[in-house]
């Protein structure tokens, strides 16, 4: 006989995102008022334990993304707001796919968010005071003598159904489920044969430990649900002690009064799974496990941001296939990848507070997580001159070999950061788009007979331009005014309208640059049965070869500035080498994407 465990249960809820895209959500204080009321009712007034404790809870098996960014800076803010703590515990019973490396890497993500589970003020006083990082896997004793509690008290038993007859007899949403032959069997043979479970003594599969609640309940989550099964596998923490393992829905509430949970705030695709949530902590409290007040779960809409997937399964497969160059690829929705983009903690909690929560489900325009971002860094980011596409533009008559220094405000609203320097010389790198052999209406910029002011320098006029045998502008030509460089008295004798920036031939650097952009040309590339994979967009990574000014040279990886005109880059934090930093572009100054 080959019975496989129905273990469906042990996955989570799918969610699945709708189809439209919504305006945001109204921002909403739901959660704070349920606090609020708790606060004044007492209700959680325990002694030594502060009135509000949330907890993130990951399971080890992926990199953290934007959708958990919004749960961290929500759990997170809330202890601290309300002045109590938030757990970060690795939900790690799941014995296959977790691992130490994802572990590592969700610590690091929550920390560079600007979190810490680490409480504790200078006078050790605190009655937060301490480290709150959990492993659910060390609970896998008291999971299991509740098991045990459960059986002895009539709330459980071992089903040895195969699994094709368990799944007939759970019905569904229109037809009941079906008792198992084996629901009444005496408490004492379920107890021996979990304990024989628990022992090795049966393969994978054989016999399962079931809540006894009710076949017919309309909510299939309450359907006797599965709460242990077997599985011999090595878990990352406990090694080989455990050759069975509890069920999601079994384990995420145990865990949750074991800590003293206050608040257990989910996703809402969670909501089905409420009743068995409060069924399960008010069992093993009625079996002394637990005291009163026991933990209340609270449900806010995930988010979903366009142009963005953020399944783990999804995020994988764009990792495995190549598409992206790694996790923390700058394309990546993941927190390292958005960090390495150049993403600021703080743009991000901006992105989060924005946002707000509510209860319903719509989708966030990526615009906006791109405004926070701007608005951060904004009055922050030192500013710095790149030419991207590079076209030479030759002063005929300033003198051979000359260089003349020129200085530029770090910030222009921060005077007391002092100036950047760099010089100008008879050959420099202008952007390509702003020169025009034959002028369009309203463009002021170079074009033969025009003047323009070289931005920080002098003004010139526009003589005319080389061609290659293609007829392709290889080099403008220009003269200058040398009493009208920017800061002296004469440069107020001349009015142009077109300003440019530029670097000089001689002191820029060459360096290499990443113009990112979507991933997908979908705003919604998995909703309504789309297949994501078919909506890339061919252009989200274009690598060029750009000359910055030479100050850049020393720039430190993972420093945002502002090049002028073009947006907010970051010095990349794998590959800038000394002296050799390569750029990314986090976004560009103005939203070129949103409605
Ligand atoms: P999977 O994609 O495998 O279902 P998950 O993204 O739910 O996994 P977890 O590690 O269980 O992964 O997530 C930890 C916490 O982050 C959970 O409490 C979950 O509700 C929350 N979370 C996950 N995705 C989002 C999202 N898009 N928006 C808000 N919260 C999210
Ligand atoms: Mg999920």
């Amino acid at each position: 006989m080959s019975n496989k465990p129905d273990n469906k249960s042990d996955r989570k809820p799918e969610s699945k995102p709708d189809s439209k895209p919504t305006d945001a959500p109204v921002i909403s204080n739901f959660l704070r008022g349920i606090i609020d009321r708790d606060l004044a009712d007492g209700k959680y007034t325990r002694d030594g334990l502060p009135n509000v404790i949330t907890r993130f809870p990951p399971e080890p098996n992926g990199y953290l993304h934007i959708g958990h960014a919004k749960s961290i800076c929500l759990n997170f803010g809330l202890a601290r707001d309300y002045q109590g703590r938030c757990h970060l515990r690795f939900d790690d019973t799941n014995p296959e796919k977790e691992d130490q490396e994802y572990v590592d890497t969700i610590m690091d993500s929550v920390k560079w968010l600007g979190f810490d589970w680490n409480y504790g003020d200078k006078n050790g006083e605190s009655y937060t005071g301490g480290s709150h990082l959990y492993y659910a896997s060390n609970y896998f004793d008291t999971f299991y003598a509740i098991a045990e509690y459960l059986i002895e008290s009539g709330h459980a038993y071992v089903d040895s159904q195969s699994a094709e007859d368990m799944a007939a007899n759970r019905g569904d949403f229109s037809k009941p489920g079906v008792n198992s032959p084996f629901r009444d069997r005496p408490a004492a043979e379920s107890l021996d044969l979990f304990r024989r479970m628990k022992a090795g003594e049966f393969a994978d599969g054989a016999h399962i430990l079931r809540a006894k609640i009710d076949m017919a309940s309309p909510n299939m989550n309450m359907r006797d649900p599965a709460i242990y099964r077997i599985r011999h596998a090595h878990h990352h923490n406990t090694g080989d002690k455990w050759c069975i393992y509890p069920m999601y829905d079994y384990a995420h509430p145990l865990e949750d009064a074991i800590e003293n949970i206050t608040h257990s705030i989910c996703t809402l695709e969670f909501q089905d799974h409420r009743p068995f949530y409060d069924w399960i902590i008010a069992r093993a409290a009625e079996g002394g496990f637990f005291k009163q007040p026991v933990p209340q779960q609270y449900e806010f809409a995930r988010l979903n941001l366009t142009y963005v997937v953020t399944s783990k399964r999804k995020l994988r497969q764009l990792v495995e296939q190549n598409i992206v160059s790694g996790w923390d690829d700058p394309r990546m929705p993941t927190i390292v990848g958005i960090r390495r983009r150049g993403y600021t903690p703080e743009a991000i909690q901006l992105f989060c507070d924005r946002i707000g929560v509510s209860k319903s489900d719509g989708w966030i325009d990526y615009s906006t997580l791109e405004g926070a971002l701007r608005d951060d860094l904004d009055p922050k980011a030192p500013r710095a001159t790149a030419v991207l596409r590079p076209l030479k533009l030759i002063i005929d008559n300033f003198p051979e070999g000359e260089a003349v220094a020129c200085t530029a405000p770090i910030h222009p609203h921060h005077p007391e950061l002092g100036n950047r320097e760099f010089t100008i010389s008879k050959e420099l790198w202008i952007e390509q788009e702003d020169f025009m052999e034959e002028p369009t209406k309203g463009y002021f910029r170079l074009f033969p007979g025009n003047k323009v002011r070289l931005r920080y320098g002098y003004v010139v006029e526009c003589t005319g331009c080389d061609k290659d045998e293609n007829g392709n502008v290889i080099a403008v030509h220009c003269n200058y005014f040398p009493d009208s460089k920017s800061g002296t008295e004469g440069s107020a004798n001349y009015k142009v309208k077109g300003n440019i920036h530029w670097v000089s031939v001689s002191d820029s650097l060459e360096v290499e640059v990443r113009l990112y952009d979507r991933l997908f040309t979908d705003a919604n590339p998995d909703a309504g049965g789309k297949d994501f994979m078919a909506l890339l967009n061919p252009s989200s990574l274009e690598t060029i070869r750009a000359y910055v000014e030479p100050g850049m040279v020393n720039v430190e990886p993972d420093t945002r500035l502002q090049f002028e005109r073009h947006g907010y880059f970051v010095a990349d934090r794998v590959d800038s080498v000394k002296a050799k930093p390569v750029f990314n572009r986090v976004t560009t100054l103005k939203d070129s994407w949103g409605k």
